[in-house]
């Protein structure tokens, strides 16, 4: 093992971050927070008004549609969940 040789193993993960809640930003993500800290309003922009985020805007629909449908999840927002089910037993 050369020791002058800079180990570059195992932090060519360099380009990702972490946001201030913890959570690793992506490498491919130009935001300053993590996609959970922006919230699923910031999500739906993105998909509803493209270019509204200039970081939105470098992100696929693809990979955008899958932060909404994530964030919607987390949230708890989905319609069938927020009207309540009718108690049985
Ligand atoms: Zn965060
Ligand atoms: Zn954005």
């Amino acid at each position: 093992m050369d020791a002058s040789l800079p180990h570059t193993r195992g932090v060519r993960d360099s380009k990702a971050r972490f946001c201030d809640c913890g959570l690793k930003i992506a490498g491919t993500d130009s935001h300053q927070v993590c996609s959970s800290c922006l919230g699923l309003e910031h999500a739906q922009e993105a998909i509803d008004d493209p270019g509204s985020c200039g970081h939105c805007a470098r992100l696929t629909i693809k990979s955008l549609r899958r932060r909404l449908a994530r964030q919607a999840s987390l949230s708890g927002q989905d319609p069938l969940m927020s009207t309540g089910w009718p108690a049985g037993n």
